[in-house]
């Protein structure tokens, strides 16, 4: 038997310590290196049986990975094409060293290297990572004999004969101290499912096939029912509800893309990491961080893409360059519209159901992705205090009928809580004023994008003015105070308010004498503050506003004469402040002495 020795390249340092080393964090990926070789070799196998040339028997062609606690091994074993001795010293010695090696000198400097990890395939070499020592045991469906490759981890390595009938390959790797965890059977099951899950050829870890070689995405549409899908996001989140609906990837032009990506029931707080995209390459887990490869508002979907035209070798600055990933992007947004909008057409009802989580969704694309209004804009829907749900053309068009001020602008009136707003919103309505609901954590961007998307169309929260400046339709009402009374009145509201404006307003007689209001403006800057997590001035110091007088109301006469002799303008004023929730403290308890008094 003839053992050959040498040395894998002259001119290197050991590269196999670099390798361990900065790797630190990222080790188990030896494992998706090596089982996606056997996979390789299992494919080829198949390939050379379909064209003609091997004419073997293919027998069972399953991967079988197993440990050995006492030995400290853990080996591969595929029935693949093989090597033969001079193809081990080509691929092994030459091509995949020569990579491995290219791939320490380009990231031995890289700072961030929690970037690269789990991104890159480092290949074969990835197997020193966790291996002291790596036996290669091979046959080549050629006419060979089998042969033994052995390296401990120097640039040395030996070949020689070896004893092994069947075709395929073994790879032995004998476990350094530092990584016998892989030595755990839960551990090295956990990695193996981790990277394995989907792989196209039949895993079998302790006797039983890990991994489901043909996922839903790798199938034609057209043969896969609602179940498929359903069953599939299960196999997927097992602990999820069920999904609202789903888009089927299947692009291979100009890039190669499959996948299936699920529209979950988006939740209020964005509590969504919990289930992200996975993002596979030829069915080969990589990772289930997207953030540089898909944008961020459609990371609220889930499910799998794959792509095999996603550079990972890369670092994340240049990720979100590449042509290919800015094509993926784009065409993964255009699909996600174009199903919302088929969804909408086909079944209005049904989309109107599913709103509050298509909303949010649509809401933060159009917020976070500029170009994505234009695609929804056919789509959104705004919903009104009474539940009806109307498009922009559709709202648009109610409010030419009675929203519409001396400039010609469209001016939508809208609550954010209608429990705390009954009040204004009763004042709408008795307008015949329509008012829309818009209470969620992203209404205040919207709003805002909305304006300046939509032409002469303004948004006002119902409680930031009085109607008849809300919707100026330049009517100009006369109040029936004379301007004695209406000083008088002015200045003894002023003792109350601060610095806070009092605006005498001729309202109808049966509304409210005295309410407070507060400018849309300010108000929406502080809610934007809010969103952005930010507290602002807005957020410390008392919302500024604006207290309403009615002055055609009867009891606001009786104060232009007597001003807050017997209390009536207070108690005006605290039941103005109470209304909008701003009544606390001690002086919410002197309000409730004094109706109480009243009242006896
Ligand atoms: P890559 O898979 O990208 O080619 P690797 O470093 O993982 O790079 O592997 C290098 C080469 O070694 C492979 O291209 C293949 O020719 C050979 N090889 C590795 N593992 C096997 C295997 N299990 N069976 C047959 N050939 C293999
Ligand atoms: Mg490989």
């Amino acid at each position: 038997m003839v053992t050959e020795k040498g040395t894998i390249s002259i001119n290197t340092e050991n590269i196999f310590p670099i390798i361990k080393k900065f790797l630190y964090s990222d080790h188990e990926i030896f494992l998706r290196e090596l089982v996606s070789n056997a996979v390789d070799a299992t494919q080829k196998i198949k390939k050379l049986s379909s064209i003609g040339q091997f004419d073997g028997e293919l027998g069972d062609l399953k991967i079988k990975v197993s440990f050995d606690k006492d030995a400290k091994t853990i080996t591969i074993s595929d029935k693949g094409l093989g090597m033969t001795a001079d193809e081990i010293k080509k691929y092994i010695n030459q091509i995949a060293f020569s990579g491995a090696k290219e791939f320490v000198e380009k990231y031995k400097d890289e700072s961030d290297k929690t970037q690269i990890i789990g991104q890159f395939g480092l290949g074969f070499y990835s197997a020193f990572m966790v291996a002291k020592e790596v036996e290669i045991i091979t046959k080549s469906y050629q006419d060979a004999p089998a042969a033994r490759w052995f390296s401990d981890g120097t640039t040395e390595f030996e070949i020689s004969a070896a004893e092994k009938a069947e075709r395929g390959t073994d790879i032995i790797l004998h476990i350094a101290e530092d990584s016998e965890e892989f030595l755990e059977e839960s551990k090295l099951e956990q990695v193996l499912v981790k990277y394995g899950k989907f792989l196209p050829v039949e895993i079998e870890f302790k006797d039983k096939v890990i991994n489901n070689p043909s996922p839903i995405w790798v199938k034609t549409p057209s043969d896969l029912k609602d179940e498929d899908y359903i069953a599939f996001y299960k196999e997927l989140y097992p602990y999820s509800e069920d999904p609202l609906f789903w888009i089927h990837l299947n692009v291979d032009y100009p890039f190669n893309l499959t996948g299936v990506l699920y529209f979950p029931k988006v939740k209020q707080d964005f509590q969504l990491n919990r289930e992200k995209i996975q993002l596979y390459s030829r069915q080969v887990f990589i990772t289930d961080d997207v953030k540089d490869i898909v944008p961020e508002f459609l990371q609220l979907l889930h499910g799998v893409i794959d792509s095999p035209d996603i550079p990972l070798n890369v670092s994340r600055s240049y990720l979100q360059a590449d042509g290919n990933v800015k094509r993926i992007n784009s065409h993964i947004t255009k699909k996600v519209a174009d199903k919302l909008s088929d969804l909408f057409r086909e079944d209005r009802k049904a989309f109107e159901e599913k709103w509050e989580s298509i909303g949010l969704f649509v809401k933060y694309g159009i917020i976070s992705d500029d170009k994505f209004f234009d695609r929804a804009k056919d789509f959104i829907l705004l919903k009104n205090t009474e539940g009806a749900c109307f498009t922009i053309e559709e709202y648009k068009t109610k409010l030419e009928a009675n929203q519409k001020d001396k400039d010609g602008k469209l001016v939508g009136l809208y609550a954010n809580d209608i429990s705390k707003q009954d009040a204004f919103i009763a004042g709408a309505k008795k307008r015949e004023f329509d008012v829309l609901v818009f209470d969620d954590v992203l209404d205040a961007h919207f709003i805002n994008a909305m304006e300046s998307k939509v032409e002469n169309l303004t948004f006002k929260r119902v409680d930031a003015d009085t109607f008849d400046k809300l919707i100026d339709k330049g009517l100009k009402q006369e109040v029936v105070l004379g301007e004695d009374e209406k000083k008088k009145v002015e200045e003894t509201f002023k003792e109350f308010v601060g610095n806070n404006i009092v605006q005498i307003e001729a309202l109808p007689v049966d509304d409210i004498p005295v309410s407070i209001v507060v400018p849309e403006f300010m108000r929406r800057y502080a809610d934007m503050s809010k969103v952005n997590g930010q507290g602002g001035m807005f957020g410390n110091m008392p919302m500024m506003y604006n207290l309403v007088v009615n002055g055609n109301h009867p009891i606001i006469g009786k104060i232009a004469k007597e001003g807050n002799e017997n209390g009536l303008a207070k108690q005006l004023y605290d039941l103005a402040l109470l209304s909008q929730g701003m009544l606390n403290g001690a002086d919410l308890t002197q309000f409730i002495q004094r109706s109480v008094e009243k009242l006896g």
